[in-house]
């Protein structure tokens, strides 16, 4: 069984996902966002071994923390990362272009791809390749927790920016409609900003996206 852990951390309010499958406690990081020891100390006090950090794209805002809970760990956890997103990641996620510094961890050693399946445990962790935000961007979907981490493709309500370098509005609308509209609609959406949400909730209400059918 997934269990989840929710932090929002960090200058921008990023929402961090610790993630373990509760019989193995077998753990990883979706998007290790900020405030690195915060996130080690809770797997810490509930025994988790964290091996993974997953990113759903390399801004700063989402790997901030990464470095800190690297320095934490032996062996140090495998990092995973769409290849589009290289990039990005090797500068900083933009975090000097924001006037932040950061320390980003160990190099993405896993390239994510769409119908990627990751293990967890004994959970299945299903990649979907999502470009619009950045070119590199991916969302992870627990179909038996129905669970989908959106990182900055959807928010409740809202969707994610693309006016940054590499992003691209009818891309962003494409990935949601083919990617996200395609799940069930009781789907969890945990993004990367702000409260959750539902799949069947956005495709009613989402003021960007809202109405568009699934295909
Ligand atoms: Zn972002
Ligand atoms: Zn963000």
């Amino acid at each position: 069984m997934l269990e989840i852990v929710t932090f929002t951390l960090g200058p921008v309010q990023t929402n961090a996902y610790l993630i373990a499958d509760a019989e193995t406690r077998e753990s990883a990081v979706i998007d290790p966002a900020w405030d690195g020891d915060i996130i080690l100390a809770e797997a810490r006090k509930r025994d988790w071994r964290i091996a993974h950090l997953w990113y759903t794209h390399a801004h700063f805002d989402h790997i901030g923390g990464a470095g800190a809970i690297a320095d934490g760990l032996n062996p140090l956890p495998i990092v995973a990362l769409h290849a589009d997103d290289h990039a990005l990641w090797r500068l900083d996620g933009g975090a000097p272009m924001f006037g932040f510094k950061i320390e980003s961890g160990p190099e993405p050693a896993v390239d994510l791809y769409q119908g990627q399946m990751l293990r967890l445990g004994h959970v299945d962790i299903e990649v979907r390749y999502t470009p619009g935000h950045t070119p590199g961007h991916c969302i992870f979907y627990a179909a038996a927790a129905a669970a989908c981490f959106c990182g900055d493709l959807i928010f409740q309500n809202g969707v994610g920016r693309t006016d940054l370098p590499g992003g691209d509005w009818d891309t962003l609308v494409n990935s949601i409609r083919t990617q996200v509209f395609t799940l069930p609609d009781r789907t969890r959406l945990l993004s990367g900003h702000g409260p959750e949400t539902t799949v069947g909730d956005e495709k009613r209400s989402n003021p960007f996206v809202g109405g568009l059918q699934a295909s």
